[in-house]
Parts: structure tokens; C-alpha cells; sequence
């Protein structure tokens, strides 16, 4: 084969000059009537931007706004604490007794919390609901609002009427600005809401997702294959795509299938379950789905509380126990 002709370096150099000529003639000489009116303006980068590389895993400058989300170590059950790049905060569930969640929101210097999200009434979730909302200015509360039998949930319900702090339902499609970008979505409790599955109340938990930059979180609260059914059921309207999963309901065998997986395809998955819990969580089957999708599975039985930095582009996560990523 004869070898490809290659432009020599002074024709490359004609051609640049040519390139300069012609910008200086558009820039300068052109009649005014064939410029646009709008000046031209050009940002340089920032001196300190940093290159993105497009991977998930690489350190948040904390020095800029993030978005900070802790799975608290609550045992077994659901804790979970966003803190907002404008200082919000949002608590998912508050484990079974609040000693650990207060705790931790003591440490990190919170005194209010803009919105507590109840995902359904079981105990693991909403027990230590009453110590939050008597230990910090809760302004509202989202809640599935589906009737359920419970003195536990009755008691909360009555104690938030009683500091007037509103309950808002969380009904599909509402949409929650958590201030510097960050939104969530409600995609769950199904409407209408779902009757006669294994489990009412966790099949009807609110699930949310957010949505900061590129990065998207789910969240599953304790749904079953029912919900996940409905989910994707309407997937095309409400996208289920994220990088983050918080795995439904502890990593158990009643959810987390393999179809609603492929939907979801997460890059991360964490699971907040107790060392030692006598319902067998996390399921070897579910364990395995995930790991189909992503070798990256975070267990609080095995890292202790687990905290998430992402600045809309990429995640950094610190667990309490074991080594970080990156
Ligand atoms: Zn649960």
C-alpha cells in the first residue's frame, strides 16, 4: 500500500493563519447589519476546574456545594439523612428506636430538619419518628397516609397534630425542590393504593427519586414486587434509571426482581439491615441480582453508618467500617 500523504506542518500552519485571517475579518470587518446584536461573550474555565473524567467514583470537593446522604447504622430497620448543597435536611424513616438517628443528627449539629418522610408505618421505620420530632423543629412530614392498624402510628400521627406540624401525603408525581438542584420525585405508594398483597403497608411505602446532576438515587422505603410491578408499569413517565439504589426492604427476597433491576440499573446499591436479624436479610437471591448490575453493594450490618458525597457528577462514599470508594 503507498503511504498516506501527510500534511506537511507548514500547510497546516497556511491553513491556520487562513483560519485567523477569516475570524478577524468576521469578528472586525463585517458589516454591521449581518452581526448578530447580541455581544459575543466568552467564559473562560475556571482556574481550578478539574477535569471530568466521566467516572462515577472520585473525590467530591467538599470546598464547593454536595449533597451529603448518611444510611445510618439504625440496626435493623430504615434511617436515612440528606443533607442538602443549601443546607436542608430531609430524614427518610427513623429506625426502630431513635437513639441512633438522634444521635447522629445531634453530632452533625442539626436542629432542624425541613422534611421527615415516614415510607410506611412498621416499626423499623417510624419507631424512632417520636424521638426526631420532641429532639428537633420538624417542619413537615410526608407520609403515605394509607390506613393501617397501629397504635405506634396512630400515637405519631396524633403527636404531630398536636405540635401542628403538617403531613403532607405523599401522592404520585409531587415534586420536592431540596434547594441547589436537588429534586425528588414521588413515585410511590401506588394510587390507588395497593390491597391483598403479602404486605399492605410496605407494598404502599413511599418511594422517591432524586435527581442532583447526573446522579440519581432511588428510594424504596420496603416495597414488594407488586409496587415494583406498578413501577415499571410506568417507567416510560416516570424514569427508574439511578445510580444509587437503596435497596427495598432490606435486601429481602420480596423485592429487588430481576426485570425491576434491569430497569433501575444501579451503579451503587446500599442496604440498610441489622447484624444477626432473624428475617435472614439481606436474601442470597437478591444479593446475587444486585450483583449482576453492580459490584458495588453497601450492607450497614458490615460498614456501620455509610455516607454518600456527590457533587451532581460523582460519588464519594465513606463507610464507618472498611475502605471508601474511590
Ligand atoms: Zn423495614
Amino acid at each position: 500500500m503507498p503511504p498516506r500523504p501527510r500534511r506537511s506542518a507548514p500547510l497546516a500552519l497556511t491553513h491556520a493563519a487562513a483560519l485567523l485571517t477569516l475570524l478577524a475579518l468576521l469578528a472586525g470587518c463585517t458589516p454591521s447589519s449581518q452581526m448578530p446584536d447580541r455581544p459575543l461573550t466568552v467564559t473562560p474555565p475556571a482556574a481550578e476546574e478539574e477535569v471530568d473524567d466521566g467516572a462515577l467514583f472520585g473525590r467530591v470537593d467538599t470546598s464547593r456545594p454536595f449533597l451529603e446522604v448518611a444510611m445510618v447504622d439504625v440496626g435493623q430497620g430504615d434511617g436515612i439523612v440528606l443533607h442538602g448543597p443549601e443546607g436542608r435536611v430531609i430524614v427518610i424513616d427513623s429506625g426502630k428506636g431513635g437513639a441512633p438517628i438522634v444521635s447522629y443528627l445531634k453530632g452533625r449539629g442539626v436542629q432542624r430538619i425541613d422534611l421527615l418522610v415516614l415510607t410506611h408505618a412498621h416499626a423499623d421505620h417510624i419507631g424512632g419518628a417520636d424521638d426526631i420530632v420532641r429532639g428537633f423543629e420538624v417542619l413537615r412530614v410526608l407520609d403515605p397516609l394509607v390506613e393501617h392498624d397501629s397504635t405506634m402510628y396512630s400515637k405519631l400521627l396524633a403527636e404531630l397534630e398536636q405540635r401542628s406540624i403538617p403531613v403532607m401525603e405523599a401522592r404520585l408525581g409531587r415534586r420536592i425542590q431540596m434547594g441547589g438542584g436537588v429534586e425528588l420525585e414521588v413515585l410511590g405508594p401506588p394510587q390507588p393504593h395497593l390491597h391483598g398483597t403479602r404486605s399492605d403497608p410496605n407494598a404502599n411505602s413511599v418511594v422517591l427519586r432524586l435527581v442532583y446532576g447526573r446522579i440519581s438515587i432511588l428510594f424504596t422505603g420496603d416495597a414488594e414486587h407488586e409496587t415494583e410491578e406498578i413501577l415499571m408499569k410506568h417507567a416510560a413517565e416516570r424514569p427508574l434509571a439511578s445510580t444509587v439504589l437503596k435497596v427495598a426492604h432490606h435486601g429481602s427476597r420480596y423485592a429487588s426482581a430481576a426485570d425491576f433491576l434491569a430497569l433501575v440499573q444501579p451503579q451503587l446499591a446500599l442496604i440498610s439491615v441489622g447484624e444477626g436479624n432473624t428475617y435472614g436479610h439481606p436474601a442470597p437471591e437478591t444479593l446475587e441480582r444486585l450483583g449482576k448490575h453492580t459490584p458495588h453493594i453497601y450492607r450497614t450490618d458490615l460498614s456501620g453508618t455509610i455516607r454518600l458525597l456527590t457533587d451532581g457528577k460523582r460519588i464519594t462514599l465513606i463507610p464507618e467500617r472498611g475502605d471508601a470508594l474511590p
